[in-house]
């Protein structure tokens, strides 16, 4: 049987949930301990910023707590801001 992998993914908006699910539906928790890190704690829907801008959305109606749904694909969340990546550790 092949070593669980452990993954960090760098980023809770459409690139790192993306990688998220998607390395979750290949790999099992038994196969890979995937941990994501994003600096916000909530994913925010990019595209509706302007609306926000303008006062026809709060921040809240286009953005959503992110550990709840990726606590449900066994993706662990932290709320962290990465300053450097030591590879070697
Ligand atoms: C007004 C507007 C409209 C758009 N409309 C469309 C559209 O219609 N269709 C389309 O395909 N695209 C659209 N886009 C583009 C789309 O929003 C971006 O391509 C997309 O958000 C990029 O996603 P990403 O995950 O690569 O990066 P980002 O959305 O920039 O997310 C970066 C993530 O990394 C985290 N992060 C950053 N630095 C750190 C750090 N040091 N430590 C920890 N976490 C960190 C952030 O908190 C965030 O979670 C639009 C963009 C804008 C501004």
């Amino acid at each position: 049987m092949s070593a669980r992998v452990r993954i960090v993914i760098l980023g809770g908006s459409f690139g790192g949930l993306t990688t998220a699910y998607e390395l979750r539906r290949h790999l099992s928790p038994e196969r890979a301990e995937i941990t994501l890190l994003a600096k916000d704690e909530r994913f925010s829907f990019v595209p509706s910023f302007p609306w926000v801008a303008m006062g026809r959305r709060s921040l809240e109606q286009i953005s959503f707590p992110l550990a709840a749904p990726l606590a449900k694909k066994q993706v662990a969340f932290a709320q962290e801001t990465v300053t450097d990546i030591d590879t070697d550790a």
